[in-house]
C-alpha cells in the first residue's frame, strides 16, 4: 500500500520538472525546488550522489566509499513534492515532452539535464579499453583493488623486470585528478609499500605522471603549478612533460615519439566530456561535447529545456566566453540561477554569472596548492583550507564525521586500514605468471 506522503505526490498538479542526473547540479536543484511549486522527479542511473573530487581519496585507500556517497532516497524522503526513480536515460524527445529510458517513457513540464560528464579518450578505443579511469565508486574501488593486487603479485615475482613493471603506476594527465592520484599513490609508498610488504623493496614502485604539455594544474597559477611540481618531485614522483599518449595494450604504454613504458597499471586523467543524450542535436556542440545553452541555461533550439553543470556549455557569460570550468562550484551556482529563474516570469530572469571563487588541489600532508583572486598559497595552510572546504561541501553530516576521523587518523598515525580487497579487480590481461617462485 502506498504511503500517504507519495499518494500526495501522485495528485501533485504542478508543472512537473524532470532532472537527470543526480551530481552537483542535479542535486542543488532537487534541493532548492523542495516544497516549491512544482513537481520534481529525480532520475539517476546510480541510487546515490557521488562527490567525485574525493574519489582519488577512495581509489587510494584514505577512504571509505560510503564516506563520499549518500543514497538519494535519503535526501529526497523528506521532500513531499520530489520522488526519485533510479534508472538510465536514454534519449529526449523534445517536441513530445518525453524522456526515454530503461524503465519506458516519462512526460515532463521542464526537463533540465544534469547528466554531468565522462572520461574523454579522445578517440583512442585501445586506452579505452584497457586504461583505467576515475570518475565512478566503482572505478575507484577498481583501481584500490588492481594496486594492494599488484602489491600482493609482485610478492611471487623472482624476475625484476615483472616486479618492476607490477610495481610501475602511469598516470596521465597533469590536472588536479592526476596530481591528487600521484600524490597519494606516493604517499602509499612511503607507508604501506614500505612498512607492510617488507619483503618487497619500495624503491622499485614508481609512479609517473605524464602530461601532453609543460606545465601542471594548466588552471592554476604558473606559482601553483611551479609548486604542485616540486612537492610531486619531493615525494619521488617522476613528471614526465611533453610526452603524448598514443596507446596502451595493457602491458606497455606508446608514446607519440616511439618510446615507450612498461606497466600494467594506466590511470587516465586526461579530459572530459559531457555526457549528452540523444534527441537534442539542435543544441549539441561537437568539438566541446557539450550542450549549447543560452545565459539562461536553456538548451539551443529548445522551448523548455535546460542543461546545467558538466554537460552545459555557456558562452554568453562574458567573463566566460569559451565556456564555464567544469567543477562542481559551476555546476552548483548554475543551478542555483536556474531555480530562482524558474520562480520568476520569462522577463523577469537574469541571465547566469559565474562568480569564481578560486581553486585548491592537494598533493600530500601539509602539501597543498590554492589560488584565490589572483592571491595564492601554499604548504600547510593551504591543506588544511583544502580539508575544510572538502569537508563542509560533503552532503551529510555523518560524512563529514566520518571523513574528518579517517583524515585525522590516516595523517597523525599513518596506520590507515582501508585496504580491504573487497571485489577483486579483474584484468584484461595479465602478468602475472603462475609458476613464479616467490621472491627471496
Ligand atoms: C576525480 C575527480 C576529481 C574532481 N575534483 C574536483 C575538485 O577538486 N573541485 C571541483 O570543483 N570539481 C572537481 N571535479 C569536477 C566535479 O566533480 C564536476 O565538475 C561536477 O561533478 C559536475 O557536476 P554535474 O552535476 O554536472 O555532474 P556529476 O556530478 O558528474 O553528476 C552527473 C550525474 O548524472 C548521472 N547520469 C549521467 N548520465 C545519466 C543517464 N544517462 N541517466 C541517468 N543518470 C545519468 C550520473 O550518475 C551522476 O550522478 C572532479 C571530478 C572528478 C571526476
Amino acid at each position: 500500500m502506498k504511503s500517504q506522503a507519495k499518494i500526495e505526490y501522485d495528485r501533485l498538479t504542478y508543472p512537473t520538472v524532470i532532472v537527470i542526473g543526480g551530481g552537483f547540479a542535479g542535486l542543488e536543484v532537487v534541493q532548492r525546488l523542495a516544497g516549491k511549486p512544482f513537481k520534481v522527479l529525480l532520475l539517476d542511473r546510480q541510487n546515490h550522489h557521488c562527490f567525485q573530487p574525493l574519489l582519488y581519496q577512495v581509489a587510494t585507500a584514505s577512504l571509505s566509499a560510503d564516506s563520499i556517497a549518500h543514497p538519494f532516497r535519503r535526501t529526497v524522503a523528506p521532500m513531499p513534492n520530489v520522488a526519485f526513480r533510479m534508472t538510465n536515460v536514454v534519449g529526449v524527445r523534445p517536441a513530445d515532452n518525453v524522456v526515454v529510458t530503461d524503465h519506458g517513457e516519462l512526460h515532463y513540464d521542464i526537463l533540465i539535464i544534469a547528466t554531468g560528464s565522462t572520461t574523454n579518450f579522445f578517440g583512442n578505443k585501445q586506452v579505452e579499453d584497457q586504461a583505467m579511469q576515475l570518475k565512478s565508486i566503482s572505478q575507484a574501488l577498481d583501481i584500490r583493488s588492481d594496486f594492494l593486487q599488484d602489491f600482493e603479485a609482485a610478492l611471487y615475482l623472482s624476475d625484476e623486470a615483472h616486479q618492476r613493471r607490477q610495481l610501475n603506476f602511469v598516470i596521465v594527465g597533469g590536472g588536479p585528478t592526476g596530481v591528487e592520484l600521484a600524490g597519494a599513490m606516493a604517499e602509499i609508498r612511503m607507508t604501506v609499500l614500505k612498512n607492510e610488504y617488507l619483503e618487497l623493496d619500495s624503491s622499485q614502485m614508481m609512479i609517473h605522471l605524464i602530461d601532453s604539455g609543460d606545465r601542471l594544474l594548466k588552471a592554476f597559477s604558473e606559482k601553483s603549478s611551479a609548486k604542485a611540481l616540486r612537492y610531486l618531485e619531493e615525494m619521488g614522483v617522476k613528471v614526465n612533460f611533453g610526452a603524448r599518449v598514443t596507446g596502451y595494450d595493457g602491458d606497455r604504454v606508446t608514446f607519440l615519439d616511439g618510446s615507450h613504458m612498461d606497466t600494467n597499471t594506466v590511470i587516465w586523467a586526461a579530459g572530459v566530456r559531457g555526457v549528452c543524450l540523444p534527441g537534442l542535436e539542435q543544441g549539441f556542440h561537437p568539438q566541446a561535447n557539450r550542450f549549447n545553452v543560452d545565459a539562461f541555461s536553456k538548451v539551443q533550439g529548445t522551448a523548455n529545456v535546460y542543461a546545467i553543470g558538466d554537460v552545459a556549455l555557456m558562452t554568453a557569460d562574458p567573463a566566460w566566453p569559451k565556456g564555464h570550468p567544469q567543477v562542481a562550484p559551476a555546476a552548483m551556482q548554475q543551478a542555483q540561477y536556474l531555480v530562482k529563474n524558474l520562480q520568476r516570469a520569462e522577463k523577469e530572469r537574469t541571465p547566469f554569472g559565474y562568480v569564481d571563487k578560486g581553486s585548491m588541489a592537494t598533493i600530500g600532508r601539509y602539501k597543498a596548492v590554492l589560488d584565490v583572486r589572483g592571491f595564492h598559497m601554499g604548504g600547510a595552510i593551504a591543506w588544511f583550507g583544502w580539508i575544510f572546504v572538502h569537508v563542509m561541501s560533503l552532503v551529510s553530516f555523518r560524512n563529514r564525521v566520518m571523513v574528518l576521523f579517517n583524515w585525522a587518523w590516516k595523517y597523525m598515525s599513518w596506520k590507515n586500514t582501508i585496504r580491504l580487497i573487497i571485489r577483486p579487480y579483474l584484468r584484461k590481461t595479465t602478468v602475472v605468471e603462475p609458476h613464479s617462485t616467490v621472491a627471496s
